[in-house]
């Protein structure tokens, strides 16, 4: 009965350090988000999901502002810093079923499952605000960066993916031109 014991002990502890591995691979190690491939295995299935039930997925994608002036000025570890502490400012603003994912390098989105255009905004909004209000000490300077975002919105503004993706990117690059520290909702009147 022990070895028996000690073997489902020995499968049970397998079984955790394989899920924790497969947890690793679908992260990003700096942010603790998930990563990029992980983000576009969850928008594909909530879109599949929104179609056949008929509900509505908006997608954030948001870009730190002149970041890299940031980092020429602090350096890379306190760029590091920032976006650690920009994730989790993304995390604590966003619910339970809400997915944020690092993007990319300086680049974050979050998956806004059942959640209309006005919703969106109204939480893409409130995130900008708290990063804007968020003041980060790298242990000499007390630092502030801000952030552009933009929004789009299945089936409000495409039925496709790729076409989201693109929609929320424009509405992201609207922000810019519009002086930064913006979010924009995505409309035909911002293709540029
Ligand atoms: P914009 O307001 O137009 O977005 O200007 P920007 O400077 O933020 O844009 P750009 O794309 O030119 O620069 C992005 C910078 O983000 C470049 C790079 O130094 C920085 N960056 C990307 N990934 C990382 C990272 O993992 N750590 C740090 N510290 N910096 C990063
Ligand atoms: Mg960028
Ligand atoms: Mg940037």
């Amino acid at each position: 009965a022990a070895a028996l014991i000690n073997n489902v002990r020995m499968r049970i502890h397998e079984k955790r350090v394989a899920d924790q591995f497969q947890l690793l691979a679908k992260t990003d190690g700096l942010t603790k988000l998930w990563n990029h491939r992980t983000f576009q295995d969850y928008l594909s299935k909530e879109i599949i999901r929104a179609q056949r039930y008929n509900r509505s997925v908006s997608l954030l994608l948001m870009d730190i502002d002149h970041f890299k002036k940031f980092n020429d000025k602090y350096g890379h570890q306190t760029g590091d810093l920032v976006l650690q502490e920009v994730a989790r400012i993304l995390s604590r603003s966003i619910r339970i079923n809400d997915i944020p994912a690092r993007y990319g390098g300086e680049e974050f989105t979050v998956i806004l499952p059942e959640t209309s255009p006005d919703q969106a905004s109204l939480i893409g909004e409130r995130i900008r605000q708290k990063i804007e209000l968020t003041v980060i000490n790298n242990g000499k300077q007390n630092l502030r960066v801000t952030v552009s975002i933009g929004c789009a919105t299945i089936p409000d503004h495409t039925k496709n993916k790729q076409e989201i993706i693109n929609f929320a990117d424009t509405a992201m690059y609207h922000s810019k031109n519009q002086g930064r520290n913006k979010f924009t909702l995505y409309s035909k009147k911002n293709i540029m």
